[in-house]
């Protein structure tokens, strides 16, 4: 990249080897199930995972939709964060849809939802009441921070569903990241989960996809949720050989970008103007204020940046002052140095 885009980790291109595979994968039609290169993916992925069956599909909105599709009826109850990504960016899906209920709880600084507050959403079993179906955590928790969550916590959560007979599901759209930063193995992070949807397009450089892996009966109903929205694809083996990169390759170096975020924020904090707190950045995501009397906006230094250095780094939607960097497979210690320069000669 000759541009130095920290705009996501969405942005990371498939890398040439992902092109090469794709180029050359044997493929078939995969709503018949013959897609070899799709069947290895979904199986090689639950394995990962240490579940006993997989599903790709086109986007992580789309593993999260089916995953809730499959878990929920129609006026059933999902408990998930007020910061997730499921309730904020994903258009609304499960209610439009699957005409699934919403109870948004806050989202805690290190990312969990409070147990209690859990505990207290939980219906009883009242004529008034939506059915609680399903328990949504994100992990990692992207909009405060892309901030991992323990697997302890979640089989505290696990736990709680279990004992009221409700269903646990995983937004993993980053959890190689979360299993990264835990130093936790991936499917020990995963077990307590009933589901979870992996984000192979992100941190993980392929340039499509996510799979969706849970139980082998879960995953024989969701085939027919993604079917119903529309996302049986037919010769996917193409997407699916990046994937398999994705899965066996990339997503044993993510503590590079990591180390990558790190020295940027470490650079970034050192800077007049700049407030960022080092202590939450925990993988491949910073976010950092500018000061109201710094000699740019935050528009100001985002166009600077772009014009002058050929650096996309954007201000934070919501926020005033907020922006967020996020490193990648294309980010190297170079690009860092340059970005940190780029903000204080811009700042100065
Ligand atoms: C990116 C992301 C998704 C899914 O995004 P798509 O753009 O649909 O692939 C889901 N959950 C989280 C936490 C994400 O960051």
């Amino acid at each position: 990249m000759n541009i130095i885009d920290l705009r996501s980790d969405t942005v990371s291109w498939p890398t040439p080897e992902m092109r090469e595979a794709m180029a050359n994968a044997p493929v078939g039609d995969d709503v018949y199930g013959e897609d070899p290169t799709v069947n290895q993916l979904q199986d090689e992925a639950a394995a990962m995972l240490g579940k006993e069956a997989g599903l790709f599909v086109s986007s992580g909105t789309m593993g999260n939709l089916v995953a809730v599709l499959t878990h929920c009826g129609r006026g059933d109850e999902m408990i998930l964060g007020r910061d997730a990504h499921i309730f904020r960016y994903e258009a609304g899906g499960s209610a439009a849809l699957g005409g699934v209920h919403p109870n948004t709880l806050d989202v805690q600084p290190d990312g969990t939802l409070r147990l209690d507050a859990i505990q207290r959403a939980i219906r009883s079993d009242d004529a008034h009441f939506p059915r609680t179906r399903l328990i949504c955590l994100e992990n990692t928790q992207g909009t405060i921070g892309g901030i991992p969550i323990s697997a302890q916590y979640i089989a505290e959560v696990a736990d709680l569903a279990r004992q009221h007979g409700i269903r646990l599901h995983i937004d993993g759209a980053r959890i190689f990241n979360a299993a990264t930063a835990l130093n936790t193995p991936i499917a020990e992070l995963v077990a307590p989960a009933d589901s979870i949807s992996v984000c192979l397009s992100k941190g993980l450089c392929a340039p499509v996809g996510t799979v969706l892996v849970g139980s082998r009966a879960f995953i024989d109903q969701a085939r027919r949720a993604r079917k119903q929205v529309g996302g049986g694809m037919r010769q996917a083996g193409i997407l699916a050989a990046a994937g398999l990169i994705a899965l066996r390759k990339m997503s044993t170096r993510l503590h590079e970008d990591h180390a990558n975020a790190c020295a940027l924020a470490e650079g970034l904090a050192q800077i007049p103007h700049i407030t960022l707190d080092l202590s939450r950045v925990q993988t491949n995501m910073i976010f950092f204020d500018l000061a109201p009397d710094a000699p740019l906006t935050p528009a100001q230094l985002s166009a600077r940046l772009k014009t002058e250095y050929n650096i996309l780094m954007n201000p934070y939607p919501g926020f005033t002052h907020r922006f967020r960097a996020v490193t990648h497979y294309w980010i190297t210690r170079e690009h860092v140095e340059a970005a940190i320069a780029a903000v204080r000669t811009s700042l100065s």
